[in-house]
């Protein structure tokens, strides 16, 4: 018997879920950006970059959390491409990690008991400061052959307890990769957790979609997400509301922050943050000094006065709201405090 009076699910949702369709519409153009926020489309502070440099991408969903007419909005300044990128600074390299020489097909054993994959170059955005914006994908997934280089990697190191999904951004995987993934790694008895580093459920929180949640409630593996907000902006009711789906899967919120420049280099808007991120179940991890990667120099803070508002903070929140405020070394077992 069919039921009658029920509109039948439109195909273009049934075929491909609502992400991918945001993520097919989203801007990737300059001027289409600054238009949709009424500003000047021909403000020479931004450029438009060329085609063998790292194109911009802005879902609309995001943009719509940006304040109209404001060109030091804090969500636009991390997507907008500055003049500033074009210059060249001493320091600031493609390579800021050395990850380039480290990574195998993908997989990355830099720290002990914990290994990375870079699953995927896709991201739901493109963040002008992020320090992989020059990495060579094209040589360096994991998911070429299936993961067989990273599973066999595995394997083989039984000290690794605990295996990071990273990218670009692994939730750009459909809900099936990811359950085949996740089943590769439950069969390898040394793995306890799988974390995932996500920008999708604060970019466009209708990734967390019931596949996802019914993969992160059904593994055996503790599941850590570790997802990435800087500024309290990013976080509307859609954002909150999917972090708190995914805290009822049993699974641990962290997020990480870069500290930049002009976005959330003040006291003010770093405690906003964590009250953010603590009213939608995510506690502040890591708050990272800049890598210092060629074009973002124009974000850098200094030192002083990153210690500064760590110490500030740490002055106006509870201890379990204030992140570890962090610098990558290329050669050290792990990520360094500041202090
Ligand atoms: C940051 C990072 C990790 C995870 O470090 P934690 O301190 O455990 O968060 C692991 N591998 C690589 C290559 C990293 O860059
Ligand atoms: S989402 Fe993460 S990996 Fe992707 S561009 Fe932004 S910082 Fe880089």
């Amino acid at each position: 018997m069919t039921r009658s009076g029920i509109d039948p699910i439109p195909p273009e949702i049934s075929d491909s879920p609502r992400w991918q369709h945001s993520l097919r519409d989203a801007v990737r153009d300059v001027h289409e950006l600054l238009e949709i926020l009424q500003l000047d489309p021909l403000d020479a502070n931004w450029v438009q970059p060329g085609a063998d440099e790292f194109p911009i991408l802005v879902p609309r969903k995001f943009i719509s959390r940006m304040r109209k007419g404001d060109p030091n909005d804090p969500l636009l300044r991390q997507v907008l491409p500055a003049r500033d990128e074009l210059e060249e600074h001493l320091g600031f390299t493609k390579d800021p990690l050395q990850e380039i020489s480290l990574a195998k097909a993908g997989f990355i054993e830099k720290y002990p008991s914990r290994a990375l994959i870079i699953t995927t170059s896709a991201c739901p955005v493109h963040c002008r400061y992020c320090f992989r914006r020059h990495f060579p994908y094209e040589t360096q997934l994991a998911s070429q052959n299936h993961w067989a280089g990273a599973l066999a990697a595995l394997k083989s190191n039984t000290a690794i307890r605990e295996v990071i999904l990273s990218g670009g951004d692994p939730l750009s995987l459909s809900n099936r990769r990811l359950r085949e993934l996740v089943a590769e790694l439950e069969t390898i008895a040394s793995v306890t957790t799988v974390r995932i580093h996500s920008r999708f459920p604060i970019v466009l929180p209708e990734r967390v979609d019931r596949g996802l949640l019914a993969l992160l409630e059904q593994t055996r593996l503790k599941t850590v997400l570790v997802v990435h907000c800087n500024h309290a902006n990013e976080i509307d009711e859609a954002v909150r509301s999917a972090l708190q789906q995914v805290s009822a899967t049993g699974t641990l919120l962290l997020n990480q922050s870069v500290l930049l420049r002009g976005v959330n280099d003040d006291v003010d808007c770093l405690e906003s943050l964590s009250y953010r991120l603590f009213d939608s179940g995510v506690l502040p991890y890591y708050l990272h000094q800049l890598d210092r990667v060629a074009g973002a120099a124009h974000f850098q803070v200094e030192d002083s006065k990153a210690l500064n508002l760590i110490a500030d903070l740490r002055k106006r929140v509870p201890g379990y709201l204030v992140p570890k405020l962090v610098q990558e070394v290329p050669g050290e077992l792990s990520k360094i405090p500041l202090v």
